[in-house]
C-alpha cells in the first residue's frame, strides 16, 4: 500500500483564505480588526523565524499585528507588565508568548498571568481546564491543527483506536483531550511506555509528538492506519554538502508510508496548521470578545 499524503500546506491554506474571509466580513460588517500581539524575549534564531512567520501570516490575513521583542535580560516583572497592559488593550484579542523563555523567567507564571480569553496557543490553566472537562477554551494551535487534518481525512472520528506519543502539555496532552472529544479510544504513550511498536499497531490513528527523528517505522504501523507526524527534528545532510541539514519529523516516511492509508509529510503536514490555528484562534478569541457569533469551524 502506498498512503495518501495529507497536504497539511493546501487545508493550511484553505483555512487562512477563510480566516481572511472572516476578518473581511468582520471589518466590513461591524468595523472590527482582529489583533494579535507576538511577545519575543531573546534572541533564540529559531523563534525569531517563528515569530517573522506568524506576524506575515497575521498581516496577510487582515489582522493586525504587533510585535514586542523584548531583551534576554527582560525581568519577570517588566514582562508581566507588559502583559498587563496587553491584557487591557481592547485592540489586541489574542497574545502569543514565544517559548521558550530564558531561564530566568518563571513560564507558568508568564503564561498564567495572559487573559485566558486573549491566550491564543491555549497553554493558559483556565484553558487547559476547560478542554479538559469539555467546555469552550482556547484550543492549542498544533493539535487543534492535527485533529483538523483527521477530520478532514475521516470526518467522523468515532470508535477509532488512537495512539498519542508523547504526553507534553503542549501537544500531546490536549492531542488526548481532543480525540477524547470526537469520541475516539485514546492511549497516551510516552518514555515509559512498554512495547511501544505493539502499542502502535492497534492504532487506526497515531499521533507521533516525541522529538525524536524517524523513530516510528513502517512495520509498527497498522495497515491502512492514519500517521500524523508532528515531529520537527534537523539531521546533518551531507548529501546536501558539507554542514548542511534537513527537516525530518519523528516517523519514518518512507516505511510509514508503504504501510499506512493516509500520512502527514514534514515539513508540509502540521507545521502550517499550526499558524494557520494560531489566525483561526484569534479571529475566534475577537467574536468572543466583542459577543459576536463564531464562524464555524475554526475550533475543536
Ligand atoms: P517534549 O520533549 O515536551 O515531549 C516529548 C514526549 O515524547 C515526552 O512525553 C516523552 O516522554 C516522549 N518520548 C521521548 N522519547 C520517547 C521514546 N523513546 N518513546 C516514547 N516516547 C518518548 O516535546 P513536544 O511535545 O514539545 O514536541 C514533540 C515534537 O513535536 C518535537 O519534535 C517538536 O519539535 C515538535 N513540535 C512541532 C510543532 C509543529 O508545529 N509542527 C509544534 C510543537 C512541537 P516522557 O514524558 O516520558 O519524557
Amino acid at each position: 500500500m502506498t498512503a495518501k499524503i495529507i497536504d497539511g500546506k493546501a487545508i493550511a491554506a484553505d483555512l487562512r483564505a477563510e480566516v481572511a474571509r472572516q476578518v473581511a466580513k468582520l471589518k466590513a460588517d461591524h468595523g472590527i480588526t482582529p489583533g494579535l500581539a507576538v511577545v519575543l524575549v531573546g534572541e533564540d534564531p529559531a523563534s525569531e523565524v517563528y515569530v517573522r512567520n506568524k506576524n506575515r501570516s497575521t498581516v496577510e490575513a487582515g489582522m493586525k499585528s504587533v510585535e514586542h521583542k523584548l531583551d534576554a535580560s527582560t525581568s519577570e516583572e517588566d514582562l508581566l507588565a507588559l502583559i498587563a497592559k496587553l491584557n487591557a488593550d481592547p485592540e489586541i484579542h489574542g497574545i502569543l508568548v514565544q517559548l521558550p523563555l530564558p531561564d530566568h523567567l518563571n513560564e507558568e507564571a508568564v503564561i498564567n498571568a495572559l487573559d485566558p480569553a486573549k491566550d491564543v496557543d491555549g497553554f493558559h490553566i483556565s484553558n487547559v481546564g476547560l478542554l479538559g472537562t469539555g467546555q469552550k477554551s482556547m484550543v492549542p494551535c498544533t493539535p487543534l491543527g492535527c485533529l483538523m487534518m483527521l477530520r478532514a481525512q475521516h470526518g467522523s472520528l468515532s470508535g477509532m483506536n488512537a495512539v498519542v506519543i508523547g504526553r507534553s502539555n503542549i501537544v500531546g496532552k490536549p492531542m488526548f483531550n481532543l480525540l477524547l472529544g470526537d469520541s475516539c479510544t485514546v492511549t497516551v504513550a510516552h518514555s515509559r511506555t512498554k512495547d511501544l511498536p505493539a502499542v502502535c499497531r492497534g492504532a487506526d490513528i497515531v499521533v507521533a509528538a516525541v522529538g525524536r527523528p524517524e523513530m516510528v517505522k513502517g512495520d509498527w504501523i497498522k495497515p491502512g492506519a492514519t500517521v500524523i507526524d508532528v515531529g520537527i527534528n534537523r539531521i546533518p545532510a551531507p548529501e546536501k554538502g558539507e554542514g548542511k541539514s534537513r527537516i525530518v519529523g519523528d516517523c519514518d516516511f518512507e516505511s510509514c508510508a508503504q504501510v499506512a492509508g493516509a500520512i502527514t509529510p514534514v515539513p508540509g503536514g502540521v507545521g502550517p496548521m499550526t499558524i494557520a490555528c494560531l489566525l483561526a484562534n484569534t479571529l475566534t478569541a475577537c467574536c468572543r470578545a466583542n459577543n459576536l457569533p463564531e464562524p464555524e469551524g475554526l475550533t475543536a
